[in-house]
């Protein structure tokens, strides 16, 4: 299985962030380093769920804020690693609508959150042929 390395602040700023937005959807990026072996989240940044109707089964980034992101990336020289999403009141897995708006090459992580505990979260990565997530190992990290 991949892993993605993650800061511990990063989680702890996702976690905070999901908790915030309940019982609608939050989310955001983390960005980091991507190397051949292993990906490194080292900032969580929080975006606004844009989305007008249905806040709480969906989410949408804004382009602008995306190209936001990439360039507070660019800044640091990191780039955008993954795309963070909660689900409130339901489990940690992609949804079908996850699956069918999701990019390979990121990793999607989603909080569980219930009655607005976060309680669980996991990193998914879209199989090649788009038909599957593939779960990756979180490990976290002091720096
Ligand atoms: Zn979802």
């Amino acid at each position: 299985m991949a892993a993605i390395h993650l800061k511990s602040s990063v989680v702890s700023d996702f976690l905070r962030h999901a908790e915030k937005e309940y019982p609608n959807e939050c989310c955001g990026f983390i960005i980091g380093t991507d190397d051949t072996k292993t990906k490194k989240g080292v900032e969580y940044l929080p975006a606004a769920n844009t989305k007008d109707t249905n806040r709480e089964r969906r989410f949408l980034i804004d382009p602008l804020a995306y190209q936001e992101a990439e360039d507070t990336a660019d800044e640091r020289g990191l780039s955008i690693i993954s795309i963070v999403h909660s689900h409130p009141d339901h489990p940690d897995k992609p949804s079908e609508f996850d699956r069918n708006h999701a990019w390979p090459g990121f990793s999607y992580i989603i909080v569980s959150v219930e009655n607005g505990n976060a309680k669980n979260y996991r990193s998914w990565q879209l199989a090649p042929d788009r038909n599957n997530f593939n779960e990756e190992i979180i490990k976290i990290i002091q720096e």
